[in-house]
């Protein structure tokens, strides 16, 4: 029966139409659909929207909003307590239901638990943003996955997620109702205004996730496995901040990638993406991942307060090329490369012994794919807290990393212009090189390029004799 009264789409992290369950869930009602977003700081608690995602939420609305228009749809924008607002909503406008999906991070299954019991409409959870509903992911025994290769092998077993679905042909709109102004949420910044790296880098919206996906599946994905370790290259798709923002689904991604030529590329491409649904599993089923080390014992780490160490590391100014060079990237573009996120995390947690979650909070504020699954379950796992954790004992050496994986130095180059012109056999430890070809590169250390703010050989020991006192209980 159709009826007059409107249904509510509420969207959150999956701004998009195409492949989109919570949408075409209530087209299907028949019912005219009210589309909705709410900017809620209160809900998240510390978790609210950090600097760098402000900027991309901004644009990724903008886009939703013309996407939407062309349907003869408005979205309907408030900021505040989202429960208070879709009960004030369904209110005023005698809406039956509400329709939504987004992450099921543990602030976000709290507030689903508030709004179905205050808003006054049925209340309709879909899954929008993972390949799999995490509680069909379960060992033999019913438990939780622990170990990546068994969850990985689980979920290949399932055979692939179900098709994509298609965007709705028509929406029938319902009408408007009063709703704030993008541009008066003060989303972007404005002085200083920090934005112009993530301006030249990314697309926000559902057009730029597909023209990215598309781009990167034709031309980079068979050479994915070869080139995706190397910072100074274009050898990953760039997809986290679209995937984050549900501009593209996982589950669109894993079959536009199986419609490409079996290769290595490709079956290491959909291995993290699985990965990304192993985060997501972990947080389902360990809601404290964010705040608390999977193993107990981490807690009793003996960390240390070093408040010019974790600013020298914010700023990309400690010394250490490959670090600098990774955290000016994540400054200047809102994101990083994966092997060098792991650098500097490890440089964090054990050259320098601050704990994880400072290097996690400040990756929160920076990054455009801010995630909060992805980004404490990969923290935990270099800490070797977490689940399946890079062993205690593996300390990345910063300049080994960097001679490995930037061997022509032109990742540091890009981002640490001050060493740019020092020589690739020294540009990974500037500290070694002799004086003539340091001055040849005009770098003065101490000066132009700081001297490194931890000896790494004695930074690694302390690491260790800390690691080992933790596993002995002492
Ligand atoms: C300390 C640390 C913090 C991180 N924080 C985040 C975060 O907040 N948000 C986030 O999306 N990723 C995070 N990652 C994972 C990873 O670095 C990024 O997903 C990846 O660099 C994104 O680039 P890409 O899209 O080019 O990835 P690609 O190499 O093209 O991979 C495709 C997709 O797979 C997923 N993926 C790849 N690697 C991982 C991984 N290790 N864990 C989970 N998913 C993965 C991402 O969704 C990615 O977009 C973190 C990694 C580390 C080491």
């Amino acid at each position: 029966m159709k009826t007059s009264h409107p249904v509510i789409l509420w969207f959150r992290d999956d701004l998009r139409l195409t492949d989109q369950a919570a949408l075409l869930a209530a087209v299907e009602t028949g019912q005219p659909v009210l589309p909705v977003f709410i900017l809620d700081d209160t809900s998240p608690g510390r978790w609210a929207m950090g600097g760098a995602a402000r900027w991309w939420l901004h644009h990724s609305l903008a886009a939703l909003q013309t996407d939407l228009a062309r349907y003869g749809c408005a979205l309907t924008l408030r900021r505040g307590d989202s429960a208070a607002i879709l009960a004030e909503l369904a209110g005023s406008t005698g809406a039956t239901d509400i329709f939504t999906g987004g992450s099921a991070d543990p602030w976000a299954r709290r507030l689903d638990r508030t709004v179905s019991e205050s808003a006054g409409a049925k209340f309709h959870r879909m899954r929008t943003r993972t390949l799999f509903h995490p509680d069909s992911i379960r060992t033999k025994t019913g438990g939780a996955y622990g170990v990546y290769t068994p969850f990985a092998n689980a979920c290949r077993a399932l055979g692939g997620p179900l098709p994509a679905a298609s965007a709705p042909e028509a929406i029938r709109p319902a009408n408007s109702v009063p709703g704030d102004r993008l541009d008066d949420w003060g989303l972007l910044p404005t002085k200083p205004d920090w934005a112009g790296g993530l301006r030249a880098t990314w697309t926000p919206g559902e057009a730029g996730a597909m023209e990215r996906a598309k781009a990167f599946l034709t031309h980079g994905v068979e050479s994915y496995a070869a080139k995706r370790d190397q910072p100074g290259v274009d050898g990953t798709s760039m997809l986290s901040p679209h995937l984050h923002f549900g501009e593209i689904s996982a589950v669109q991604l894993w079959h536009l990638a199986h419609q490409r030529p079996n290769t290595k590329g490709r079956d290491t491409f959909i291995r993290e993406l699985l990965w990304r649904e192993f985060c997501a599993n972990l947080l389902w089923h360990h809601p404290g991942l964010p705040e608390t080390p999977l193993k107990p014992e981490f807690a009793n780490m003996p960390w240390r307060e070093d408040k010019p160490g974790l600013t020298a590391w914010q700023q990309g100014r400690t010394g250490v090329p490959i670090v600098d060079a990774g955290m000016r990237q994540l400054w200047q573009t809102g994101w990083m490369h994966n092997r060098v996120r792991m650098i500097v995390a490890s440089f964090l947690i054990k050259h320098l012994m601050i704990p994880w979650q400072d290097g996690q909070a400040w990756f929160w504020d920076t990054l455009v794919d801010a995630d909060l699954a992805s980004n404490a379950g990969n923290w935990q796992w270099v800490a070797g807290s977490g689940a399946d954790a890079a062993p205690y004992f593996r300390i990345f050496n910063p300049v080994l990393q960097g001679l490995k994986f930037d061997a022509e130095g032109d990742y540091v180059r890009r981002f640490v212009p001050e060493l740019a012109r020092l020589d690739a056999k020294y540009i990974h430890a500037p500290w070694e090189a002799p004086a003539l070809a340091l001055a040849a590169a005009d770098v003065r250390l101490g000066k132009t390029y700081p001297h490194p703010v931890v000896d790494l050989a004695a930074g690694r020991t302390r690491a260790l004799e800390a690691y080992a006192q933790i596993r002995s209980g002492a």
